[in-house]
């Protein structure tokens, strides 16, 4: 099949590039970076660089193909998405010019990244929160900005299919982390910052890490590569609703500090952590509930946390000659 991976320069572009190549399918990967600034180059892939926000780049490389895979956004961890909101509701145009492309290029099939960011705040401001599911999306009450385009942008696919029988899918990514990914610039997220901060603490000798919020929020992880398998079993599905692909793994952040020191062997009691209460932090709480995913896919996320935070971490620690 000749599928279009849009953002496949991204983190979860590159991986989903490699793995369809590796199913055997043809693959066109566009991002809008330089291919120099790739985190994969894929052998055998079409890899061009374009700006898919612009209608005739959404028409020119959807053209000719069965499905894409929109994975292309302007997004980070969460300092980037609550000092960036209006650059996030910018990639409006990237899913609403290749759903347009799709239509008139005859796609068949159309996945949308959508994020547990939609999910409304009041689900999520307490420790004790149940894990989130579907149907919580609503009353909307997204995550300002990034939330609210990917809420949006969800219900584009869903009128797009109902109206113009393009088949869509829609992923709600929970914290998606391993290798190839951002870890340091500002886009990074949680998993891969903590990964830095500990490499750099004990490369200069100071133990002593900054962690925003109380370190008490809590969060679920989902390793890559239960993120791509989930994404394909998505896509070759028959659900057309948004389906949360996400680990129900709930840690908080001073635990996912601990737990990667630890598997990494290094000494716990060396570490001294202090807290920026007024740093970006987002929800109080937040997990995926798999019921849905595992009646429509028979699976679900199923990595623990501390076997793909080693991997991440060792990813990491190549990077920076550790
Ligand atoms: P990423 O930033 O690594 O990848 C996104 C890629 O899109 C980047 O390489 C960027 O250059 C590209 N891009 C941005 N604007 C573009 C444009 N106009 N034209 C072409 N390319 C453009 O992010 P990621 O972590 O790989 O996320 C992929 C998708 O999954 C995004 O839609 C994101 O919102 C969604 N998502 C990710 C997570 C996560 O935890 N990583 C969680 C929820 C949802």
């Amino acid at each position: 099949m000749k599928i279009l991976v849009t953002g496949a320069g991204g983190f979860i572009g590159g991986h989903l590039t490699k793995q369809l190549a590796a199913l055997g399918h043809e693959v066109i990967a566009v991002d809008m970076k330089p291919t120099k600034d790739w985190y994969q180059l894929v052998g055998k892939v079409a890899n061009h660089t374009a700006d898919l926000s612009l209608l005739e780049n959404a028409y020119l490389y959807s053209k000719g193909v069965s499905q894409i895979y929109n994975l292309a956004a302007d997004m980070g961890g969460m300092g980037f998405i609550e000092n960036n909101k209006a650059k996030c509701m910018e990639s409006v145009l990237i899913n609403t010019h290749l759903l347009q492309a799709a239509r008139r290029n005859g796609v068949e099939k159309f996945f949308f990244a959508s994020s547990a960011c939609v999910y409304a705040s009041f689900h999520q401001d307490t420790l004790d929160i149940s894990p989130l599911k579907e149907s919580d999306a609503y009353p909307a009450d997204p995550e300002d900005g990034y939330g609210w385009e990917k809420l949006f942008s969800e219900r584009m696919c869903r009128h797009f299919q109902e109206d113009f029988g393009i088949q869509t899918r829609v992923a709600r990514y929970h914290n998606v982390y391993g290798p190839k990914g951002t870890y340091a610039g500002g886009r990074e997220k949680v998993p891969a910052a903590a990964c830095r901060k500990i490499i750099e603490a004990v490369k200069t000798g100071n133990y002593e890490i900054n962690i925003w919020g109380d370190g008490q929020q809590l969060r679920s992880f989902t390793y890559i590569t239960d993120c791509i398998e989930g994404t394909i079993k998505l896509m070759n599905s028959d659900y057309a609703l948004p389906l949360n692909i996400g680990s129900s793994e709930m840690i908080s952040i001073n635990e996912l500090y601990k737990a990667t020191i630890e598997v990494v062997g290094l000494p716990y009691e060396k570490f001294k952590f202090t807290y920026d209460l007024k740093a970006p932090q987002g929800v109080r709480g937040r997990s995926s509930e798999n019921s849905e995913c595992r009646k429509v896919l028979s699976w679900e996320p199923n990595i623990e946390f501390k076997v793909g935070i080693k991997e991440t971490f060792d990813w990491i620690a190549k990077e920076l000659n550790y």
